[in-house]
């Protein structure tokens, strides 16, 4: 065989391995986890962490669990301020993150690259620069979503968000709602939409948003927690908690948003035995 046929044979094979890493690894990578068993230790601790799991049809638990799976396999998570990350801190977080896509593609985590875990609330620094003088301010923070893919939370606040599924807050469902607002490229409260539901969206959110403005500012009490009135992007975010946590009330406070919500995250928190949906 000449050289030539050689380098030839080389470059195709190389040409080959490319194309393969780039459009076939992941979804091989990730055939290849789901075919291994789901651990029976993960299961118990998803019924005890995720109270919404244990309300799902069976077919609507093994796609939380595959969900969780790959969930597991993938992102990385770090422990700060010398938390210790077992599988109890692994598996809340990932099956309360999983909700959020139950019936969504789970590739809308694709971008979600690390998840750093603090034991408790954590203090942050906050430079501010008002063109005169530059200030440093220490904050309290419970967690916090960037668009580089970085989730960090605080445990102590997961913890509460996992045994009180009613309760008003979830930190975890609360940050990775940032991170499905990010999959557009911009933190504006808007997932990405298109259409007929990219209008309603828009319509019913933003009169929504500006009623619950109005309601604080002249002191009445809100359907919704204040801190979502602070941004959009926290708008959505809250809405998500208020969405899997306290559906009753959201839905009688705001059947528009509601069905926005759903439309969206093709999964009906009121009435969790009916399937999520699609399965990838
Ligand atoms: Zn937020």
């Amino acid at each position: 065989m000449s050289s030539a046929v050689i380098y030839a044979v080389f470059a195709l094979a190389l040409i080959a391995l490319a194309v393969f890493r780039l459009f076939f690894y992941r979804q091989w990578r990730r055939d290849r986890e789901l075919n291994k068993a789901f651990p029976d230790a993960w299961r118990s601790l998803l019924s005890r962490q995720v109270p919404l799991y244990s309300r799902l049809p069976e077919r609507g638990r093994k796609q939380l669990e595959q969900r969780v799976q790959l969930f597991l396999s993938e992102k990385p998570f770090y422990g700060c301020d010398g938390f210790e990350v077992d599988d109890t801190v692994r598996v809340t977080i990932a099956g309360h993150a999983c909700l959020l896509v139950l019936a969504r593609p789970y590739s809308d985590f694709d971008d979600v690259r690390s998840i750093l875990v603090y034991p408790s609330s954590y203090r942050v620094e906050q430079e501010e620069d008002d063109g005169t003088v530059v200030s440093v301010n220490h904050e309290i923070r419970a967690g916090e979503a960037s668009g580089h893919g970085q989730v960090v939370l605080a445990w102590s606040e997961c913890e509460s968000g996992a045994v009180n599924p009613q309760g008003e807050h979830n930190v975890i469902l609360h940050e990775f709602a940032h991170q499905l607002d990010y999959l557009d490229g911009s933190a504006d409260g808007a997932p990405p939409l298109s259409g007929d539901q990219a209008r309603h969206w828009q319509r019913t959110m933003s009169e929504a948003y500006q009623q619950l403005q109005e309601t604080l500012q002249h002191h009445q009490p809100a359907w919704l927690d204040p801190y979502g009135a602070s941004a959009p992007a926290e708008f959505f975010a809250v809405l998500t908690e208020a969405y899997f946590q306290q559906p009753q009330h959201l839905q009688e406070a705001q059947p528009e948003v509601y069905r926005a919500l759903f439309a969206f995250y093709q999964f009906d928190p009121l009435q969790p035995d009916t399937h999520p949906g699609r399965a990838r």
